[in-house]
């Protein structure tokens, strides 16, 4: 079985969105893990251009992505066919690290009137290792990954290489407990 793992980026500020703006995906960070072999593959990074809101320098700062690397980036609808398309992504489970990611897609895919592109089945991946690796204790992406034995990969809030990590973090787990996990959820 493959999962899909995703992780997204999204405009912000230190604090609420500047009057007008509102916070949106402004990178999918995707790979696939094959829960038979542990072995992470097919890494992409999707550039999405904002059309409600810039990138702001604190984004920038948090991200590394800045608004001339993003206004080379697709639309959000673009996006979400290339996830059906090159990733079959409603014909498989996905996770993503918390429900950010989850509830970023659904509230996008409406006030965009896109089609939501994944499998109604969602593992919150932040909540799985809490339950099975740390005594239901939650715990940030960074930190999991140092928990579980590994080191970061690449630039930490980059959906790429979140994306990536979180897959290490999920093969980790399988590999302990089994594809068993995955009905926990
Ligand atoms: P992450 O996957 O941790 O890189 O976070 C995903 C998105 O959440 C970022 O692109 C930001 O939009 C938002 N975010 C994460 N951390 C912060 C923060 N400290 N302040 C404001 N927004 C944040
Ligand atoms: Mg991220």
């Amino acid at each position: 079985m493959k999962i899909i793992v995703v992780d997204i980026e999204a405009t912000c500020w230190r604090k609420n969105p500047p009057p007008g703006e509102q916070n949106e995906i402004i990178e999918v960070g995707v790979c696939l893990l094959d829960t038979e072999t542990l072995t992470p593959s097919h890494k992409k990074s999707i550039l999405v251009k904002p059309t409600r809101s810039k990138v702001s320098d604190f984004c920038t700062k948090l991200t590394t992505l800045t608004q001339e690397q993003v206004d080379t980036g697709i639309s959000f609808a673009e996006a979400c066919a290339m996830l059906e398309k090159e990733y079959e992504s409603k014909a498989h489970i996905w996770v993503s690290w918390g429900n950010y990611d989850r509830k970023m897609f659904e509230s996008q895919c409406i006030s965009f009137g896109v089609p939501y592109p994944f499998h109604e089945q969602h593992i919150n991946l932040k909540e799985l290792h809490g339950t099975v690796m740390n005594k239901g204790q939650k715990m940030g992406m960074a930190r999991a990954v140092k928990s579980v034995g590994l080191e970061l990969i690449g630039t930490h809030h980059r959906g790429d290489d979140d994306a990536w990590n979180i897959a290490r973090v999920l093969a980790v787990m399988l590999e302990a407990h089994g594809q068993g996990i995955l009905e926990q959820s």
